[in-house]
């Protein structure tokens, strides 16, 4: 590689916004190649010559990272963004050696054991919390990467590990291939009755994609209904065929459970390997793994939680069960719950995305929840004046001030979806994080990407309820990966926080969509500028709590059975996985499916990361009503106490991050551990 290439690579700047305007697919190999031959001489330098103090370890390690997040950050951030084949290919072809690095410098043996001696050391006390934390973490995951392990262990830890992430990558093959084998084609018309208009659509694409030649049209059909969600979801949502509907829940429930597609035996394989990698790590089940490294800490808090929430929930769910059957009259079997709770939805909250739209153009609610940060945490957000390098004209660019203007943080904001070149859902990422670089501090920038409706022609976008609550939910990420005080980049803003903890901020902010004088101050209808009606408000906020009790009892039942099988349960011994999964389906009101094979496509704990870990959706929420309670408490209408609140909020679980641990922030803010009374109490419970 020459000197002019480098020299003009975007990617190997290391001050300054990326360009994003600039990097092209032909930058990515010589770039990322030219970062990681730098990073390999760095990290080998490092090795060669350990200083077991920070200056010596740690900011030598900060300086690598500082070459990824100009030279492969941008990369991966454009391949969600701005996807294309040869950004594709460009990034496949460097992926394996950025990977094999970050292996290589996590398991690396000198650094590991030089971490042990500075931790050990003298100068341990002159560290800072957020440096000591750092090296915790970077200590706990060396060992848990089996670092520390020797000999025959090791190489059993090692071939435990591979033969993990086959069979994950099996699990999650098996349950897409397994889905693939089945279709319902639908001829009838009749058959079509009360469907939306987009499953029509979808299901006579889909009938033209399996059909060569076929031209299925969403008026005529033929209609094909796979398992796909957006297929066979509001398939059972709205098909009034009854034994149609019980032969696609049916297939659903068996997903992956039969041969040649069959995960069975795989999950009795995976739990009895992570068990065993447990030991070898020095714990006796695969959750006291799991949970070390999470806010919860034991399994105990976790079923202390599952109780409360589950005493709470039964009556609620008994009762959502008996309305339903009324209304079904005939006796409900389990392909029907669907259908009568959409029913039963409509009757209750007869309002339509389509008809909240109006009421909330982007500018507006914009407006609303940069007004509602300035009123929380006291910082005004102004859009640029110079426009950043961006990958896309629509993208914006935000600066955050303090009161006494002081510039603490930016953020692009991408919020339109560009389905050819963008991936789905929405994210908050760091783009630069908060650092101090040659003793200057660079303040920390952030994307935040939604997949909003776009303007059309002089519109602008409308926004559905629910991508305000999205782009509020990501805003709440944000706030924390810029309101962080911590220089230290490994647990500064959201990193380096617990898993189970990083939903605080983000369902903290998507509170404020219900408390009705935010919600209507950022309405204003399009044509006519009216805000959000009461009644509409009323509907809104009453669908929030609508079948509560059964939906709780349903995301606690994926929790226990998750965490019992991960504790509990013995591997190899006489109780089988169906068993325990059938027993604690119990909780819920209606009595379990007999053929349900859930576990066989519970991609998240067997294909994912979720494993003992899939409570951390409940504990968030949890954590995140707990906190709002605390404005609640105040008043939310005493603007005073509630910028007092917002000013302790911000300088607790905002600023500190991951520098401390979760548990601890929490109690310097709400003054106590978390309750699980507000979830209840915002749940209807
Ligand atoms: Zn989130």
């Amino acid at each position: 590689m020459t000197e002019t290439i480098s020299l003009n690579n975007p990617l190997l700047q290391t001050s300054g916004l990326p360009r994003f305007d600039q990097i092209r697919p032909q930058h990515v190999v010589p770039g990322v190649r030219q970062a990681l031959a730098q990073a390999t001489e760095k990290l080998e330098a490092l090795e060669a010559d350990l200083a077991p103090s920070w200056e010596g370890l740690l900011q030598p390690l900060e300086a690598i990272d500082l070459l990824f997040e100009y030279a492969w950050h941008p990369v991966q951030h454009l391949l969600s963004v701005k996807n294309s084949e040869a950004l594709r290919q460009a990034h496949d072809a460097v992926l394996g050696e950025v990977v094999a690095f970050g292996l290589r410098l996590r398991q690396s043996k000198p650094i590991y054991d030089a971490l042990k001696t500075l931790k050990h050391s003298e100068s341990w006390q002159t560290l800072s919390n957020a440096q000591q934390r750092l090296i915790d973490q970077m200590l706990q995951e060396a060992k848990h990467a089996g670092v520390a392990l020797a000999g025959a262990a090791k190489a059993r830890f090692i071939e435990i590990e591979k033969a993990l992430s086959q069979l994950s990558t099996d699990f999650s093959n098996a349950v897409l291939d397994a889905r693939k084998t089945f279709e319902l084609v639908i001829q009838n018309p009749n058959d079509t009755q009360g469907w939306r208009n987009t499953l029509k659509q979808i299901s006579a694409q889909s009938y033209n994609q399996a059909n060569e030649q076929a031209s299925a049209t969403p008026e005529t059909g033929p209609w094909r209904i796979t398992l796909d969600y957006p297929s066979a979801g509001p398939f059972l949502d709205h098909s009034r065929n009854r034994r149609q509907r019980e032969h696609v829940f049916k297939a659903m429930a068996s997903l992956a459970s039969l041969p040649p597609h069959d995960n069975t035996p795989r999950i009795d394989r995976i739990l009895g390997l992570r068990r065993e990698k447990a030991k070898l790590l020095g714990f006796d089940t695969y959750a006291q793994l799991s949970l070390s490294t999470k806010m919860a800490g034991t399994v105990e808090a976790v079923e202390r939680m599952f109780a409360e929430l589950q005493n709470a929930s039964k009556a609620a769910a008994e009762q959502d069960h008996n309305t339903l059957q009324q209304l079904a009259k005939t006796p409900l079997a389990h392909w029907d719950v669907r259908f009568w709770v959409e029913r039963l939805r409509e009757r209750r909250f007869d309002y339509t995305d389509e008809q909240l739209r109006p009421y909330f153009p982007l500018p507006r609610v914009l407006e609303g929840l940069f007004g509602l940060c300035k009123k929380l945490f006291g910082i005004d957000i102004k859009e640029a004046n110079d426009p950043a390098p961006a990958w896309h004209p629509d993208v914006r660019f935000y600066h955050v001030f303090d009161e006494d203007g002081a510039h603490r943080a930016s953020f692009y904001l991408d919020p339109y979806s560009r389905p050819q070149e963008k991936r789905g859902g929405a994210w908050m990422n760091n783009c630069l994080k908060r650092r101090r670089v040659n003793g200057q501090l660079q303040v920390p920038v952030i994307f935040l990407i939604c997949n909003g409706t776009p303007p059309v022609g002089e519109k602008p976008s409308l926004m559905s309820f629910g991508e305000v609550l999205t782009l509020f939910h990501e805003f709440g990420h944000g706030l924390q990966g810029m309101l962080t005080t911590v220089d230290v980049p490994g647990v500064s803003g959201v990193n380096g926080v617990e898993w189970d903890a990083v939903e605080i901020a983000s369902q903290f902010m998507e509170n404020w969509c219900y408390h009705k004088p935010t919600l209507i101050g950022m309405t204003a209808h399009v044509k006519t500028g009216q805000s959000l009606p009461d009644d509409l408000f009323d509907k809104l906020s009453a669908s929030r709590t609508f079948r509560s009790g059964s939906g709780m009892l349903r995301q606690l039942k994926l929790g226990m059975t998750d965490m019992a099988l991960h504790h509990q349960f013995d591997p190899g011994g006489p109780q089988s996985v169906l068993e325990v999964q059938q027993q604690i389906a119990q909780i819920e009101a209606m009595p379990p499916y007999e053929g349900d094979r859930l576990l066989c496509h519970f991609s998240h704990i067997f294909g994912g990361g979720y494993a003992a870990g899939y409570y951390s959706y409940k504990w968030a929420e949890v954590l995140s009503a707990d906190a709002f309670a605390a404005f609640e408490e105040v008043g939310l209408d005493d603007e005073a106490a509630i910028a007092r609140m917002g000013h302790a909020f911000r300088n607790t679980l905002l600023a500190q991050g991951g520098s401390r641990h979760p548990m601890e922030v929490f109690v310097e803010f709400r003054g106590r551990e978390p309750s699980t009374e507000a979830l209840l109490r915002h749940s209807g419970l």
